[in-house]
């Protein structure tokens, strides 16, 4: 063995356990690199995707899920049309990604739903089912209302001190529980770093920068167009989620304000940012020729209902039909709701933090090296 070079146990396992997570056709690859060469995104420092499918290839579980890399790619499929012997690096990178929730979550749950069809759309109908239970519980034992006044039309005041805390609950508990992920993120990539303070301290903003320009994915020539829809997309679902946490009392009236108060028209712009980002998603999805599973379809689809419903509550609330309204906004719940207790908590949209993460500690990984000379020869060699 080469001085420097670390011993690695390999796992036989691995591969097999990587592609319950999608496709994952790379056995024909020779490592001719074309792919990595093709990548714009790819450097000296982040050398994907080929080494991620090394690794992946020669059972190395611990330098894999250590890794960056995956989280780094923005899915343009540049490699995958270079590729001469048809291993679509493109799709398993996203497989990667997926494979990489499923270890980063300590519960176990994401595993399951992101392998399983079964799981995912059952959990999606049970959480859906539970708030059912939950706003027909609050109207009739909480409220004591009479069945028959069910479909009267009451204003919807009446439930929003308790409302405001069923969101908190539903839009924090994710939150937390990938908080607590951080941690673990940090000490499979970062803990063998020894990167100082400084670095994190310094690069701080990248991760920050990156979340609200979504900046990445601009560097791919290809990818101009989907920038625009994923950019309108994340900022719309952003300034949503932190008006609900930050100002739901306020947001959240049956008081009737004029058009240009700002109460209407962030929700209305909000709104519009995830119709237009959602249905962009959509249809680049129905275009695409790549394998698609139904949790590719399950967040794009969820948040375009949920604005829907949330913007029939409002125009129904505007326009008088208040029992329109009442129905439009427990159905706008019920959307909401296993969106963020599934989706955001254990399903794909857990990205959100994920990449931003990724792009931060890459970057303190790259100040790190700057300031620590290199050991020579240490690291994976592949
Ligand atoms: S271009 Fe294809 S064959 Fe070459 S290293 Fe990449 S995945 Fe393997
Ligand atoms: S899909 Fe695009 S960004 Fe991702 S590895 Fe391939 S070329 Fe690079």
């Amino acid at each position: 063995m080469a001085s420097g070079i670390l011993p690695v146990p390999t796992d036989p396992t691995l591969l097999a356990d990587i592609r319950r997570y999608g496709k994952f056709d790379i056995t024909g690859c020779y490592q001719c690199g074309s792919c990595t060469l093709s990548c714009d995104l790819a450097s000296d420092s982040v050398n994907f995707p080929r080494k991620s499918i090394r690794y992946a290839l020669l059972g190395l579980r611990t330098p894999l899920v250590g890794g960056l890399e995956p989280w780094l790619c923005e899915d343009c499929g540049d490699c995958t049309i270079v590729c001469p012997r048809q291993a679509d690096p493109r799709t398993s990178m996203i497989t990667l990604r997926r494979f990489l929730c499923g270890q980063y979550d300590w519960t176990g749950i994401a595993a399951r739903l992101l392998r399983s069809r079964t799981w995912y759309m059952a959990s999606l109908i049970l959480v859906a089912a539970l708030t059912v239970v939950l706003i027909l519980g609050y109207h009739l034992w909480y409220m004591g209302l009479p069945a028959s006044q069910l479909t009267t039309a009451l204003g919807l005041e009446h439930m929003f001190p308790t409302i405001t805390y069923y969101t908190l609950v539903v839009i924090l508990f994710p939150f937390l529980l990938l908080l607590s992920r951080v941690l673990r993120i940090w000490r499979l990539t970062m803990s063998g770093e020894h990167a100082p303070a400084s670095a994190y301290w310094s690069e701080a903003w990248a991760s920050l920068r990156h979340a609200v320009t979504q900046s990445r994915m601009r560097k791919c020539p290809s990818e101009h167009r989907r920038w625009i829809g994923h950019w309108f997309l994340a900022t719309g679902t952003g300034t949503m989620l932190a008006v609900k946490v930050f100002g739901l009392r306020w947001f959240q009236t049956d008081n009737i304000y004029p058009i240009y108060n700002p109460q209407r028209w962030i929700g209305y712009l909000a709104a519009a940012f995830i119709l237009y980002g959602g249905a962009t998603v959509l249809v680049r999805r129905l275009q695409a020729q790549k394998e698609m599973r139904p949790r590719d379809w399950g967040l794009p689809i969820l948040l375009l209902l949920t604005a829907v419903s949330g913007l029939s509550v409002n125009i129904f609330r505007y326009t008088g039909f208040a029992l329109c309204a009442h129905f439009a906004y427990a159905l706008h719940v019920v959307i909401a709701t296993p969106m963020l207790l599934v989706e955001m908590t254990f399903g794909k949209w857990a990205h959100m933090l994920y990449r931003p993460l990724a792009f931060y500690f890459q970057a303190v990984k790259e100040r790190a090296a700057q300031q620590i000379p290199a050991q020579e020869g240490a690291g994976y060699a592949v």
